[in-house]
């Protein structure tokens, strides 16, 4: 395993030349473009690793997956009430087919989604940017996990179209706490730095039926199942269902360059290189998802 690790490192490195950091969220810009991390964490309790695979990024989109676990333990009725299970075609932050649907976003990974995931855990605590936080920190092991301050002050300076995604929210009645607050704490959570590790290890539940590694239920199986058929169908943008064709597994991507991939009843990989592609998935750490799991011959239908 290790040395399958090292050989798709040196594979995809040279594919980050032809991605682009993004620079929209001012934090990220600066970002060294050729760091590249992989991370494999098995159920049996092994972590397999290579490249800079302890460096902790910008998690970004993939902190929507924990909001999502957060939100489910709370109350599927109203979450499925007011967030649909729909794929989309459109950008992450378009609000065209949220005006269009009523304010009713199409899935949680989406921007309005994830707000109204926000929204939702925003109702419950204080600062729900914490409990998100205190998740992944429970999950991975890691208590030293934070958020980056500067990521999240810089995004929230210019997002101009969370705001907007929360305001139309708003208008139709979607959206119960005062819209700044929420996309505020929105942008610390995607703020939270991890390594590759950290989120290999923190989403083990989701290929375990729901439980993490010392047993204890996270999610109950079936709302695992759930958030990796979300994974599957809307986790990777408008690239969902070609990724689910080419790699046919459970994968949430973020604009920070780490994509995260369950393999149910195997474990969890987690790669990290900042270079996007145009639809805003790491190109070199996707590849190398696509790698591990034909090198190892698993996906969701093998
Ligand atoms: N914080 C980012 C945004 O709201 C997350 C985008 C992503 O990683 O997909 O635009």
């Amino acid at each position: 395993m290790q040395n399958l690790l090292e050989r798709i490192a040196s594979a995809v490195r040279p594919l980050a030349r032809t991605g682009r950091v993004a620079s929209y969220i001012p934090g990220l810009a600066d970002v060294e473009p050729s760091q590249f991390g992989i991370a494999i964490a098995t159920l049996e309790g092994d972590i397999y690793a290579a490249g800079d695979s302890d460096q902790p990024f910008s998690i970004q989109s993939i902190s929507k997956v924990f909001a999502l676990t957060l939100a489910m333990r709370l109350k599927d009725d109203e979450l499925w009430a007011r967030v649909g299970r729909l794929p989309s075609s459109n950008q992450f932050n378009s609000l065209i087919e949220l005006e269009l649907e009523e304010g009713k976003p199409r899935n949680p990974f989406l921007n309005p989604g994830a707000l109204a995931v926000s929204d939702m855990l925003s109702s419950r605590n204080t600062q729900m940017e914490l409990a998100v936080l205190s998740l992944l920190r429970d999950l991975s092991g890691n208590a030293a996990l934070q958020y980056d301050l500067d990521v999240a002050r810089g995004e929230f300076a210019c997002a101009h179209r969370n705001l907007a995604a929360a305001h139309l929210m708003k208008s139709f009645g979607n959206f119960r706490n005062p819209v700044e607050d929420v996309v505020k704490a929105y942008c610390a959570q995607c703020a939270i730095a991890a390594s590759c590790k950290d989120l290999a290890v923190a989403a083990l539940f989701l290929a375990n039926g729901g439980a993490d590694l010392r047993m204890r239920k996270v999610l109950e199986a079936r709302q695992a199942q759930q958030v990796c058929a979300l994974m599957m169908s809307s986790g990777t943008y408008e690239a969902s269902g070609e990724t689910a064709f080419s790699i046919g597994l459970p994968i949430k991507s973020g604009v920070g360059g780490g994509v995260l991939a369950v393999i149910p009843r195997f474990g969890t990989v987690c790669s990290w290189s900042p270079p996007l592609d145009e639809k805003g998935n790491s190109v070199a750490g996707l590849k190398a998802i696509e790698l591990v799991a034909a090198e190892l011959d698993r996906t969701v239908f093998s």
